[in-house]
């Protein structure tokens, strides 16, 4: 099938990756990125687990066995568990049937049968919206684009389309505020929305982002997945976390994208991992599960392919 098919090439991009190409499922490295709601499981390392790879569209049944040292093992139930409380599960998984192989490096995101195509062969611009109500009525699937200003949306649209300054949107506090749709391959669209955040604006502008896009993001039945993007270079912003406590509140779809991955070299504070970790402990409350998460680079590619492959599968149950 082509999802494994695609798998295999993430070989290619190891060397710039920040995790693993393959996570180990039940590695203390793993679950050090994860929010303390899940330390309790799995049991701490060492032990041993095997996963049996049953997938009728992947290769033959085989045995992987992952870090094998000493007792405890831990039941194929307990490993649905832990799936069902720290991945994210996509329709069409089934929990016991989750293999490593399965979850998208540097993220929490299990690849399930409804990923697809993922290449960016065409894009279009095809307006800015001044209004929510402005926006296209044609209800093709869209990903809408939110984030802090200056936390490398444009960068990673650009990224995403693989061509320069197709998010062309205004970037100064008090301009008018835009919607901008982009059709990729004449089939969904990826919204550049608003900016929030700006360092220099008051505070009422600052929080503006929400009534502009409140009425979108309640309304908009063709959204699919908000993509909230979180610098991973710095610690949690109150403006991020409120925002990401927002969405939840509302049961909105989101996925976060952690932006700026690369930049480890931070003689200021944490590493892009534990910012990514303290992000998701201060917004677990807000979420009755885990919200899919992804690293990301705009500078060496980290998690591009990833996120479009994320999103194939989305789109693709949403389509059906
Ligand atoms: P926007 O305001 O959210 O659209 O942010 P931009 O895409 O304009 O990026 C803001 C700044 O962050 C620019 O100086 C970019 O070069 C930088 N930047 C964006 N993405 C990355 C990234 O992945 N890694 C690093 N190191 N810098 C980035």
């Amino acid at each position: 099938m082509r999802v494994f098919g695609v798998l295999s090439s993430y070989q290619d991009i190891q060397s710039t990756m920040l995790m693993p190409a393959r996570i180990r499922l039940f590695t203390h490295r793993f679950s050090s990125l994860l929010p303390s709601s899940s330390s309790s499981y799995p049991p701490p390392p060492p032990f041993s687990l095997t996963f049996r790879t049953s997938l009728s569209h992947s290769a033959p049944p085989q045995s992987h066995h992952v870090s094998a040292t000493k007792t405890p093992k831990i039941s194929i139930s307990d490993s649905a568990k832990f799936v069902r409380t720290v991945l994210f599960l996509p329709p069409g998984t089934d929990p016991e049937e989750v293999t490593e192989d399965m979850i998208l490096p540097g993220s929490n995101i299990v690849l399930g049968p409804y990923a697809g195509e993922a290449k960016v062969k065409e894009v279009q611009f095809m307006g800015s919206s001044i209004r929510p109500k402005d926006c296209p009525k044609d209800e093709r699937p869209e990903f809408a684009m939110l984030g802090r200003s200056n936390v490398g949306k444009s960068s990673l649209i650009n990224s995403l389309v693989r061509k320069k300054e197709v998010a062309l949107t205004s970037k100064k506090p008090g301009k008018t505020q835009l919607i901008n749709h982009f059709l990729v391959n004449r089939s969904w669209y990826l919204v550049d929305l608003p900016g929030y955040g700006f360092a220099n604006a008051p505070e009422s502008a600052r929080m503006d982002w929400s009534a502009f896009t409140k009425g979108y993001f309640l309304n908009r039945e063709s959204l699919v997945s908000i993509l909230l993007l979180v610098d991973a270079s710095v610690p949690p912003q109150k403006i991020d976390l409120d925002c990401a406590n927002w969405i939840g509140r509302n049961n909105l779809p989101m996925t976060i994208v952690f932006t700026k991955c690369d930049k480890m070299k931070n003689k200021m504070g944490n590493r892009p991992d534990e910012n990514i970790k303290s992000f998701q402990e201060l917004i677990k409350e807000s979420y009755k599960i885990h919200p899919p998460w992804i690293m990301t680079s705009s500078v060496t590619g980290l998690g591009r392919d990833e996120l479009l492959l994320h999103m194939s599968q989305l789109r693709n149950y949403w389509d059906n």
